[in-house]
């Protein structure tokens, strides 16, 4: 496991990221992995949880975040928004921390052109994955997700 210097961490991570999505949105997240459960890249991507990226900001592991190549994987399906209790919508999360690694220099030439291959896969497996869960039944607890509209069920006709 790798060692973290208290030197290294910086408090304001947190407070930035929040700033910068225009909520308060990261700070009430208390870890309890339900975005994590249902997270189609993390099925196939087991390192890539975003419970994990939350906890790492809200610890202010600047550097290591922005430097993952992690935080590329996610393909803002939204799934993980209708289940969190909190209301945390990671997909706007993982856009910022984009926007600041890349701004901050973390992003090595080239990445980006090699993750435009990996993309569409992702995209894909999000889709599938998603209308296979929704078909299960799944539903989140707050809201209906928008992609449920498209299920059998809602295109029943309305009776009474
Ligand atoms: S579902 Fe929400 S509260 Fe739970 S770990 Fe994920 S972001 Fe945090
Ligand atoms: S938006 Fe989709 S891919 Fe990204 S963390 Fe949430 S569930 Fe996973």
């Amino acid at each position: 496991m790798k060692n973290i210097l208290f030197n290294e961490l910086d408090p304001h991570f947190k407070d930035e990221v929040a700033e910068k999505i225009g909520l308060e949105a990261i700070k009430p997240c208390f870890t309890c992995g339900s975005c994590t459960g249902i997270c189609p890249v993390h099925e196939v991507i087991e390192d890539f949880d975003p419970r994990q990226i939350i906890y790492m900001i809200l610890l202010g592991r600047r550097k290591d975040v922005l430097s993952s190549d992690l935080i590329w994987f996610c393909c803002l399906c939204n799934a993980c928004f209708f289940v969190c209790p909190q209301e945390i919508k990671f997909s706007r999360v993982a856009t910022e921390l984009r926007k600041m690694a890349v701004a901050e220099g973390h992003v090595e030439a080239g990445f980006l052109d090699r993750l435009e291959v990996v993309k569409p896969y992702l995209q894909d497996l999000c889709r599938r994955t998603i209308f296979s869960k929704v078909k299960d039944g799944f539903c989140g607890p707050h809201t209906k997700p928008c992609w449920r509209k498209n299920t059998d069920e809602n295109l029943k006709p309305e009776t009474g």
